[in-house]
């Protein structure tokens, strides 16, 4: 059996030791004579999958106790809706940096419940960059970034000052690429389905004093009935939460810590930046000082090349390399699964295509 090389944006090539491990688990779950989706959500087996993966996250992020993890569904999407239902309290509003498709997502659905103040946006260089020069204003409720722009390929190296206001990111893209100091939050969220494992899953990081009641909320979104039901308020999504289990602990057994994840994660981004940087023929399109450890658009000299270089690429076995619709080109997302030889394959044909081709 060939497995391609997947640089995907998400969902994204999962680590084939978490696959295999997963497979050898599949129908006989340690013993159980089942399957670990085909569980009660309540049993006894089920409860050990959760508590450790659970505990596994909170150690590999050294997330503080004063934090709450919750385990949902609907993606980083629905959180866009449920931020500001939960988070919205006194001044109805909060304040927003556009910086991609993502941003512009969370920008919509804040508009439904409340005031969205956009502090600044890269919109007009198509966001190549990461605006700095703004005010955190200090009439809102909570200050909202997207932290990797998937699409673009701008990353925050460095967060906003936001003082005593709450931090809210989007990490979808990010999260477990590098280790975080989880206190500067507010909320972190992410869909699961880049680094975290597979779609179905959403991870929710969020500061207990954040977490209010509020009986207007429909039960389901309400931050404060799930993490009163511990995630459980109803069938949480269980065979996302293993594989989420399988993922932290592949992690712990191949880089120890995510200090050394952020160095292997450096060093792929670096061969591919090294090849953009060194060319007349390639072009990276986010400016050097935001760029993205996960997701690498470039482009070539011309649209037809681009599309050359994408069905050869796939012919040789690395796929998903098209660039989103909005940049055009090419995007390479090279997320914690992505293996340094599946970057060493890459650049080595990115040389020999603009050899052939310049
Ligand atoms: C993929 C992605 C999303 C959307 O996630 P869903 O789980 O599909 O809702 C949101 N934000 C960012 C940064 C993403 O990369």
């Amino acid at each position: 059996m060939n497995r391609v090389y997947n640089f995907s944006a998400g969902p994204s090539q999962m680590s084939e030791k978490v696959l295999e491990k997963a497979a050898s688990e599949l129908l006989n779950y340690k013993g159980t004579g089942q399957s670990v989706m085909e569980m009660s959500h309540r049993s006894k087996e089920f409860l050990e999958v959760f508590e450790s993966c659970r505990s596994k996250l909170i150690e590999l992020m050294n997330i503080p106790s004063n934090y709450k993890v919750l385990f949902l569904q609907g993606g980083a999407s629905l959180q866009f809706s449920m931020i500001p239902m939960n988070l919205l309290k006194k001044n109805k509003k909060a304040a927003v940096v556009n910086t991609g498709a993502w941003s512009k997502k969370a920008i919509k659905e804040l508009k439904k419940i409340g005031d969205a103040e956009v502090v600044a946006s890269s919109e007009e260089d198509t966001f190549s960059y990461i605006p700095k020069d703004y005010k955190v204003p200090e009439d809102i409720d909570y200050f909202y970034i997207c932290e990797n722009n998937t699409i673009y390929g701008t990353k925050y190296h460095e967060l906003p000052d936001t003082g005593d206001i709450p931090l809210v990111a989007d990490l979808s893209s990010c999260i477990l690429s590098e280790p975080i100091d989880v206190s500067k939050y507010g909320v972190i969220f992410a869909g699961a389905q880049k680094n975290l494992g597979m779609a179905g899953l959403t991870l929710v990081i969020i500061r207990e004093d954040l977490i209010e009641e509020n009986d207007a909320l429909p039960s389901m979104l309400s931050y404060k009935v799930q993490a009163d039901n511990d995630s459980m308020f109803n069938t949480p999504p269980t065979y996302a939460i293993y594989m989420l289990g399988l993922v932290l602990e592949w992690i712990k057994d191949e880089f120890g810590s995510l200090e050394n994840l952020e160095k292997v994660n450096q060093k792929k981004a670096n061969m591919i930046y090294d090849v953009l940087d060194n060319s007349e023929f390639y072009r990276g399109t986010v400016v050097k000082e935001d760029r993205s450890l996960m997701n690498i658009p470039f482009v070539t000299i011309s649209k037809e090349l681009d599309e050359k270089f994408i069905a050869e690429a796939k012919e040789q076995g690395m796929v998903n390399l098209k660039g989103h619709r909005s940049v055009g080109g090419m995007r390479a997302s090279v997320y914690n699964a992505m293996s340094v030889e599946g970057v060493e394959k890459l650049v080595s044909f990115m040389k020999d295509f603009e050899e052939r081709n310049k």
